[in-house]
């Protein structure tokens, strides 16, 4: 039997055929269909503007520098997350500040509001596995005059701001929903990532998602930084090369952070039907797994729809109960062994070498690495037919059950 990957990108002739337009369009990298993805994304989730970034990543630094992340600052993490919400705290030269997460994989807003001091400047909650983060609590905290009252302000931006601002990192939840509302204009930023392995992919990329509070204008920033993400350059390469449009300044020393217009055309495919073609047959694979696993006393299902949150589908987070590390790594081993490529979302960043050297220490946070090692993610993806659903569950049983 042929082997079952762990998430292969949706790639038919739609999307092909859209590549090949652009590819002999006479434009490339950033242009019209860059432009256009950005109106659709802000018209899908919501919020007031959209710039389309070259990574998730990408977009999470630049909004940490816009916002004038530096030495001295805090910035607090989830623990268990991906190293790319860190890293990019690492980079502005500020302190990560980790917090634990809930049973739901989320960030402890009671743990946020503990470890918030003076030099909190931002919070960056994480949807994890598509679950939308506690918003509502979140969004109150930092409102809070108490908590407000502790923010100092460095910077034009923080000035005007006057709190704690919340980047949310919404890698895996492209169209989850909040109350109503889609992740985008849940809160002050959202950055989304559509790298390879996420539910919505142009092979690399990412988009800032722009909700800023009055007096901000989310256009100007949009503008602002759509300069500031092309080396400060006062033209992109698209306007630069029309006739008699040649010279251009260099206002700042900015990024190289630019989406491709090759990307933006799959982009485009791919949101164009991410609602109804997408996220349905997400959800599809999600139920099936959560009937046939809730029919084993072994098996704890992942929140993944409730009254407030409807989840994006992204990877179906399976614990398995009254195991340990080394027992999960077992059962892993057996599923992969038998042809179904599993994995772990994700392994704590105070796991890890560069984070446990700076001093992090995992048993400060033991909801997290309770989570983790009883974790095993499963495939969720749109070419997952329901016969491979199926050989999953299958496989998953049997190599839990082979001991007892
Ligand atoms: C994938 C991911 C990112 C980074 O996205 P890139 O587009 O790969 O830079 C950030 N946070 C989380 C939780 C992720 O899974």
């Amino acid at each position: 039997m042929k082997p079952i990957p762990f998430s292969p990108p949706r790639m038919d002739q739609k999307i092909i055929d859209e590549v090949i337009d652009t590819l002999k369009s006479g434009w490339i990298t950033t242009g019209p269909k860059v432009k256009k993805f950005e109106e659709k994304l802000t018209e899908y989730g919501g919020h007031m503007a959209t710039l389309c970034v070259s990574s998730g990543s990408a977009g999470l630094e630049l909004m940490l520098r816009w916002f004038g992340v530096q030495e001295g600052d805090e910035v607090i993490v989830p623990a268990y997350t991906y190293a790319a919400t860190a890293n990019v705290v690492v980079h502005c030269g500020a302190t990560v500040v980790f917090v634990d997460v809930k049973d739901d994989f989320n960030i402890d807003v009671d743990a946020v509001e503990k470890a918030i001091t003076d030099k909190t400047k931002v919070i960056i909650p994480v949807d994890l596995a598509g679950f939308p983060c506690d918003y509502l609590e979140l969004n109150e905290l930092v409102q809070n005059p108490k908590i407000k009252s502790k923010f100092s302000s460095r910077t034009e931006n923080q000035k005007m701001l006057g709190r704690i601002l919340i980047l949310s990192d919404a890698a895996h939840s492209v169209g989850a929903v909040y109350n109503e509302k889609k992740t985008g204009s849940l809160t002050d930023i959202t950055v989304y990532s559509f790298h390879a392995v996420k539910n919505l992919t142009t092979a690399e990329g990412g988009a800032v998602c722009l909700n800023l509070p009055e007096p901000f204008d989310n256009e100007e920033i949009y503008k602002y930084l759509r300069v500031k993400s092309l080396h400060g350059q006062s033209k992109d390469a698209f306007t630069k090369t029309q006739a008699g449009a040649w010279r251009y300044d260099v206002v700042e020393p900015g990024y190289k952070f630019n989406m491709t217009d090759i990307a933006a055309a799959m982009g485009l495919v791919e949101l164009e039907r991410y609602d109804e073609d997408m996220l349905v047959r997400r959800k599809h694979i999600f139920d099936t797994y959560a009937a046939a696993f809730s029919k084993y006393s072994w098996a704890q299902l992942p929140e993944y729809e409730t009254k407030e949150k409807i989840s994006s589908y992204h990877v179906f987070l399976l614990r398995i109960n009254g195991i340990d590390e080394g027992q999960r790594d077992v059962i892993i081993q057996r599923i992969s062994e038998n042809g179904v490529a599993v994995n772990v979302h994700f392994i704590p960043l105070p796991l890890m070498t560069y984070y446990k050297g700076m001093g992090y220490n995992i048993k400060q946070y033991p909801e997290t690495f309770c989570n983790y090692s009883r974790v095993i993610s499963l495939p969720v993806y749109y070419d997952l037919t329901d016969e491979m659903v199926e050989r999953v569950i299958r496989t998953v049983v049997e190599a839990v059950e082979v001991n007892s």
